[in-house]
């Protein structure tokens, strides 16, 4: 595809409410240094119905303009009509490059739409830059297991896309916002969506985590034992107003459910304060934590390596360290 602009492009994923998704609004962060070092200008994408709030939202967090495409079609999120919506405006407008938040709708949009454009993907990317030899993106995502991170780079097509994974990029700090707003009119008739939402079945797990916005996560590994040890944690956690994450290895193992796990394969966190508590800090676990402020590890074995990477470290059984922890932490707080 024919790149017209040097622009840095963000979708902006949106809730049914019209409101936006935080990942669309922290890749504004990354967008503004690819489009400064570029020489472009930042601009998000908002596709939806009622999006008005996301609107918002995206000049507060940065953008120079917004492309908004509004309608019915939109309502809720089908393959069809956003990769149609999306393939028309980055035909008509070129960007040089396109960010996507790694979520489920984007997982399944952005290799879509790449295809759709003859160009490359990559996908779940930690770290974005500018190769100053090249004046290409410079995208960074784990490769072959977590065991090393790979820089990947797409010479040849345009737009550059990748996928972020939430959680990865702080949210850029809201202000009044000056974004011009461009709305576009592009409609998808019914016959060219294939899939029709007949029921959306919102599922409770365990009240919902969000341990992306969490500021204090109290972890569990292997070494929490079961079920029953998670029940420290979460006391822990009350007592800190935090939220409890887990390593692969206990969602594995049935003791909590996969929306708490946190890496490579989980979620990234960026939390003030991330309690690992037996667990031993393999790569693709610390793949999700190393844009947590302070990482405390209790662990019982002294050469574990999570203590290579936490600020403090308690060598320790962790059944007789929270317990003593959480009474400390409830007595100081009265
Ligand atoms: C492709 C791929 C993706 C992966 N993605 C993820 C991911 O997203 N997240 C993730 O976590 N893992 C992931 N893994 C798995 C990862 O490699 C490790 O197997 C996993 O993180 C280990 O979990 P753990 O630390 O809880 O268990 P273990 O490695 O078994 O460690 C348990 C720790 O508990 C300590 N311990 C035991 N008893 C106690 C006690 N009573 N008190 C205190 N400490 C105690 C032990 O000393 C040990 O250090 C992935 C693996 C692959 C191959």
């Amino acid at each position: 595809m024919e790149t017209r602009s040097k622009d840095v492009w963000v979708l902006i994923e949106t809730y049914a409410d019209g409101s936006a998704r935080n990942v669309g609004l922290e890749l504004l962060n990354p967008g503004r240094t690819l489009a400064d070092k570029q020489g472009g200008a930042l601009v998000a994408v908002v596709i939806g119905h009622n999006v008005q709030g996301a609107v918002q939202a995206a000049s507060a967090h940065g953008a120079d303009t917004v492309i908004v495409v509004e309608g019915e079609e939109y309502r809720e999120y089908s393959t069809d009509a956003y990769t149609e919506a999306l393939d028309r405006l980055v035909r008509k407008y070129g960007p040089t490059t396109m960010l996507i938040g790694a979520t489920q709708n984007g997982r399944d949009l952005a290799p879509r739409l790449a295809c759709r454009l003859g160009t490359g993907l990559t996908a779940d990317c930690t770290s974005l830059d500018i190769d100053e030899k090249t004046g290409l993106v410079a995208w960074t995502r784990p490769a072959f297991g977590g065991n090393l991170m790979a820089t990947i780079m797409c010479p040849d097509h345009r737009p550059q896309m990748g996928t972020v994974r939430p959680g990865v990029f702080p949210k850029p700090q809201p202000g009044v916002g000056h974004a011009e707003i461009i709305r576009e009119e592009i409609r998808v008739p019914g016959e060219r969506i294939r899939v029709q939402v007949l029921q959306v079945i919102k599922e409770a797990v365990n009240g919902g985590v969000d341990l992306e916005s969490a500021e204090i996560i109290v972890a569990g590994g292997r070494g929490v034992g079961g079920k029953e040890g998670f029940r420290l944690l979460q006391e822990l956690a009350d007592a800190l107003g935090g939220a409890v994450g887990a390593s692969r290895a206990a969602v594995d193992e049935g003791w909590i459910s996969a929306d708490h796990q946190v890496g490579q394969t989980g979620k990234s966190v960026r939390p003030k304060l991330y309690i690992a508590c037996g667990i031993s800090g393999a790569i693709q676990h610390v793949a999700g934590i190393t844009s947590a402020g302070c990482i405390v590890a209790i662990n019982s074995d002294p050469e574990a390596p999570i203590f290579g990477v936490a600020d403090y470290g308690v060598v320790g059984d962790l059944h007789e360290v929270l317990p003593a922890l959480t009474e400390e932490i409830r007595h100081l707080r009265g």
